[in-house]
């Protein structure tokens, strides 16, 4: 048995606000991710290697907020945060405030097993990355028009704002993350994102956090999660989830609930889970969350708005 499942970020008000071409686009690149991931635990991989080929590819994509067509803070800078963990040994490998490193969940996991530390962060961060051989760019390799933008829109509004959020309309999130269960039976998650737009400089959000925007443990869930990380933060979100199931009992499914749907505000985000027995849950309290699984046999699906069922 293996398991994946991904997002690419809660929020997102309407089709109309996100377009025909973007929605197409993103649905495209949520299924290359998907199928990235797969090769991996087809071969035997680990649920590690798994959640980084698929988060890479949507780093690599423009289309989400995270690696390239990351969004911008107010200083024009872009600069990422990512986390990895991994739920056999519940190691963990994160960063903050990184902005040439080309793949920073590569980063967080080689911060992982190289480094006695669990967190590096801006230039001691790039300096480990070329350390470990990681592909370091330019940082305009990380621009896109749509997010300078974005940037400049935000600027004149005098707003912060989550990825997919236009500065006259309803709220939406960006990020991106993926867990994953392999053939041995092993569970991991992680999450990389730009964070928020026009945020000010120095500012981290739960991507980079272990317990917040990532967490995993064989024995409970691997949990990413997008959305308002400064509220996924205080009520420490993924490690809650865990906790749910350790100390309270709970399934996977009414753990994740329980936080989306009951706990936390809302509008502000979601969260996707695997357990050891392959459950997923994907629970987002916005108008879509950007979202795809695949279980062993099965094709993949990918999923934007709330309407649309498993
Ligand atoms: N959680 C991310 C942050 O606050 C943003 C997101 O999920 O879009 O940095």
């Amino acid at each position: 048995m293996y398991a994946i499942a991904i997002h690419g970020g809660a929020g997102l008000s309407t089709p109309e606000d996100l377009g025909a071409e973007r929605e197409r686009t993103a649905r495209i690149d949520l299924e290359k991710s998907l199928l990235a991931a797969e090769r991996v635990l087809q071969e035997g991989g680990s649920a590690e290697e798994a959640v980084i080929a698929a988060v890479m590819v949507m780093e690599d994509s423009p289309m989400f907020n995270a690696g390239k067509g990351a969004v911008f803070a107010s200083d024009g800078v872009q600069r990422m945060d990512a986390s990895i963990m991994t739920g056999h040994d519940e190691d963990a490998g994160a960063l903050c405030g990184v902005s040439i490193v080309k793949n920073p969940i590569r980063l967080a996991s080689a911060i992982m097993h190289n480094t006695p530390h669990v967190m590096l962060y801006g230039d001691d961060a790039h300096e480990h990355a070329k350390e470990a051989g990681l592909e370091i760019v330019e940082s305009s390799w990380f621009h896109t028009q749509y997010r300078l933008n974005q940037l400049k829109k935000a600027k004149k509004a005098n707003k912060i704002l989550l990825d997919h959020e236009h500065v006259d309309k309803g709220k939406s999130k960006g990020t991106v993350g993926a867990v994953a269960l392999d053939i041995h039976g092993n569970i991991a998650a992680a999450t990389s994102t730009g964070g928020l737009v026009n945020k000010r400089p120095g500012r981290v959000g739960d991507s980079a956090l272990i317990g917040a925007g990532t967490y995993a443990k064989n024995s409970t869930c691997a949990v990413s999660a997008t959305g308002h990380g400064e509220l996924f933060i205080r009520a420490n979100i993924a490690g809650r989830m865990s906790a749910l199931m350790e100390l309270g009992g709970k399934s996977l499914h009414d753990a994740a609930h329980q936080i989306v749907w009951e706990e936390l505000e809302e509008d502000v985000g979601g969260l996707i889970a695997i357990d050891q027995q392959g459950n997923i849950t994907m629970p987002f309290n916005t108008g879509g969350m950007f979202r795809g699984s695949l279980k062993k046999d099965e094709k993949p699906k990918v999923w934007v708005w709330k309407e649309e069922n498993k």
